[in-house]
C-alpha cells in the first residue's frame, strides 16, 4: 500500500467525493464540509433537488444495482476520478423481532447493508485509481449497545459494523481504507419525523437528549466533522475502525446527577 500524504492547507482540495443520502441530515451536513475543506462533492440521493450551490447531484436508489451503476458511470464521466465514498444512506425501523414481517426485514436490510455493498462494488474502480482513497460508512450506536424497540434496525447497523471491517481487510493492500461513525441519536430531520409521530414529542426529545451523558443530541455537523476526519488523506494510517460520536452513550457509566452537578 502506498504511503498517502497530503497537503495541510488544501485538506480535500482536487479531491471528488461521493455522498449516499447526502440530500438531507448527516449526508448533507457531510456533502457541505467536504466541499467546505475543498472537494468536489457529489450527493447520490433519491432526490437531488435544493442542494447547497455548486454542489452536484446524481440521482440514485441504492437498492437498484442499474441505478448505482449509472450514477456511479456519471460520476466517472463528469470528475474523471473519485477518492471518497461516504455510504450514509439508509432508513430506520421500530419494534422487537415479532413486530416487522419478512418483506420488512428485506426492505431495510436492502437499503442499510445491501446499499453499501452495490455502490462500494460499482466504486471500487474509480476508488482503485486515487491515491486518497477513503470509504466512510454511516453505521450507529444501534451495532454496539443494545436499544428499545430497535431490532431490525440494530441488525442492519451491526452488519454494517461487520461489513466495513472486512472490507477494510479486503482492500487495504489496494489503498483504499475503510472505517465508519456510530452517531448516537442525532438532531435530523429523521428524528425529528420520529419525534413528530411520539405521544408527546417534547417530553421524547428530553428523554432521547437525557440518554447521552452530554445531556444534549448530536447535531449533523458533529457527525460530518468525524466523516471527515476518516476520510481525510491526513488520516492515512487509520483504516478499520469505527468512530462513536455519541454524546459519551456508548463508553460512559455516570451516576444519576446529584442536585449541585454543574450538569
Ligand atoms: P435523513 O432521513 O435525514 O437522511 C437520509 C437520506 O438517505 C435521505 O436524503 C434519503 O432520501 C436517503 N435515502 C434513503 N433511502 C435511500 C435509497 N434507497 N437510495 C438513496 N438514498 C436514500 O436521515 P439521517 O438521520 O441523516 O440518517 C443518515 C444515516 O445516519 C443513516 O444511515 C442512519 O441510519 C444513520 N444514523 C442516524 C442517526 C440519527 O439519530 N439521525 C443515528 C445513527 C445513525
Amino acid at each position: 500500500m502506498a504511503e498517502q500524504k497530503a497537503d495541510t492547507a488544501a485538506e480535500f482540495g482536487s479531491l471528488v467525493a461521493a455522498v449516499t443520502g447526502g440530500a438531507s441530515g448527516i449526508g448533507l451536513a457531510t456533502a457541505t464540509e467536504l466541499a467546505r475543506r475543498g472537494a468536489e462533492v457529489v450527493v447520490l440521493d433519491l432526490k437531488t433537488d435544493g442542494l447547497p450551490e455548486g454542489m452536484h447531484g446524481e440521482v440514485c436508489d441504492v437498492t437498484d444495482r442499474g441505478s448505482v451503476e449509472a450514477a456511479l458511470a456519471s460520476v466517472g464521466e463528469r470528475f474523471g476520478r473519485l477518492d471518497i465514498l461516504v455510504n450514509n444512506a439508509g432508513i430506520g425501523a421500530q419494534g422487537t423481532v415479532a413486530d416487522n414481517d419478512d418483506a420488512e426485514w428485506h426492505r431495510v436490510l436492502d437499503v442499510n447493508v445491501v446499499g453499501i455493498a452495490r455502490v462500494t462494488s460499482a466504486a471500487l474502480p474509480l476508488l482503485r485509481a486515487s491515491s486518497f482513497a477513503a470509504i466512510v460508512n454511516t453505521c450507529s450506536i444501534a451495532a454496539t449497545a443494545g436499544l428499545p424497540q430497535r431490532a431490525l434496525y440494530s441488525a442492519s447497523k451491526g452488519a454494517v459494523l461487520g461489513l466495513t471491517r472486512a472490507m477494510a481487510a479486503d482492500h487495504v493492500r489496494e489503498g483504499i481504507r475503510v472505517n465508519c461513525v456510530n452517531p448516537g441519536t442525532v438532531d435530523t430531520p429523521w428524528v425529528g419525523r420520529l419525534l413528530d409521530s411520539a405521544r408527546d414529542p417534547a417530553a421524547e426529545r428530553a428523554a432521547l437528549a437525557a440518554r447521552q451523558p452530554t445531556g444534549r443530541l448530536v447535531s449533523a455537523e458533529q457527525v460530518a466533522t468525524a466523516i471527515a476526519y476518516l476520510a481525510s488523506p491526513l488520516s492515512g494510517a487509520t483504516t478499520g475502525t469505527d468512530l462513536a460520536v455519541d454524546g459519551g452513550m456508548q463508553g460512559l457509566r455516570l451516576r444519576p446527577a446529584e442536585p449541585g452537578d454543574n450538569r
